[in-house]
């Protein structure tokens, strides 16, 4: 049995180790976008029929798209690919942070538009803690600091510092770049997962008001689990 499994993340390298160590046939396929990719295969399909070419061709018996939770035109390809083969999809993402001690305190927001209007009209400055490619939304912050793992350019407001650092942090080192930087509002996508969560922890404590961003809506009946042990059980249910 042969799995595709859609990864660049953390977790997604964490469940392709435990996929191989169960001795399943995987291919991790990542999209390429940092110099720290890894993956059996690198680069996208060309879109869905793109995607469908590559099902058939390669033989693929199960897809495991464990991509970020915001990369939400891989998880769309993926559901529309499956669905044309017959190919069996299960989605694979870290608990949201919906259930966080603090969430009920956020500004929960749809989308990064809404999210940049809330954090224009707060006074002060701005953590924007939304990764590289959808800082244009934030072109009209006046003071802001975005955060990124790796900065390959990009159009950012002159009010905008951009600092690269790669997480996870600490508890203490989100409380001393919030100090140290004076940050009066937070801006983050609900990633979720343990592993990125301390600035949330840090601007609790320092009563820094927290904009969260909602994951996208997955595509109409994807089945979604968030433990890697469920994904090795549908996936021996997959193979019976
Ligand atoms: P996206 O908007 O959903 O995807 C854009 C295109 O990138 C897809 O249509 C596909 O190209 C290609 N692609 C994405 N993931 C791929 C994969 N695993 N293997 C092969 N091709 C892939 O995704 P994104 O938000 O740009 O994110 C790109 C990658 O970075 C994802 O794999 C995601 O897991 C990772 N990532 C994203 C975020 C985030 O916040 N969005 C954060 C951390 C990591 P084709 O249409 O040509 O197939």
């Amino acid at each position: 049995m042969r799995i595709l499994l859609l990864g660049g993340t953390a977790d997604g390298r964490e469940l392709a180790a435990a996929l191989g160590a169960a001795g399943v046939d995987l291919v991790t396929s990542v999209a390429g976008r940092t110099s720290r990719a890894t993956g059996t295969r690198v680069g996208g399909f060309g879109g869905v029929d793109g995607l469908i070419d590559y099902l058939l061709t390669n033989q693929i018996d199960a897809v495991v798209d464990a991509t970020h939770p915001f990369a939400s035109t891989m998880t769309a390809n993926a559901a529309q690919a499956c669905a044309a083969t017959g190919v069996p999809l299960l989605r694979f993402t870290r608990p949201s942070w919906a259930d966080h001690r603090h969430s009920a305190d956020w500004i929960w927001v749809p989308d990064h538009d809404a999210a940049a209007e809330v954090a224009a009209r707060a006074p002060g400055r701005v953590l924007l803690s939304v990764g590289r490619q959808p800082l244009a939304s934030y072109r009209g912050l006046d003071d802001a600091l975005a955060r990124v793992a790796e900065w390959q350019g990009g159009e950012v407001s002159p009010g905008t510092r951009i600092l690269q650092a790669r997480g996870p942090f600490s508890f203490d080192a989100e409380l001393a770049l919030l100090s140290d930087e004076k940050i009066t509002i937070l801006v983050s996508k609900d990633s979720g997962g343990v592993e990125n969560s301390a600035k949330l922890d840090a601007a609790a404590q320092l009563g820094v008001p927290v904009v969260m961003i909602a994951r996208p809506p997955l595509p109409a009946g994807l089945q979604e689990v968030s433990s890697i042990d469920d994904v090795l059980h549908w996936v021996e249910a997959a193979h019976r």
